[in-house]
């Protein structure tokens, strides 16, 4: 798995902005402010801690 920045939520597949707010965990999964949110934080595939992913470009 290429350790690349997804585009889209992986729960509901909302867009994901490069500068908007985005959540990643330790593996690269990624999800969008109300997932993150509805999560409590833990990534359900890992359940590792998800946390702001940095916006660049
Ligand atoms: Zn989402
Ligand atoms: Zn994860």
């Amino acid at each position: 798995m290429a350790l690349e920045m997804r585009g889209a939520c992986e729960r509901c597949d909302a867009p994901l902005d490069h500068n908007g707010l985005a959540y990643i965990c330790s593996f690269e999964c990624s999800f969008c402010g109300p997932c993150t949110r509805q999560l409590a934080h833990k990534c359900p595939s890992c359940a590792g801690e998800l946390a702001r992913r940095p916006t660049r470009i």
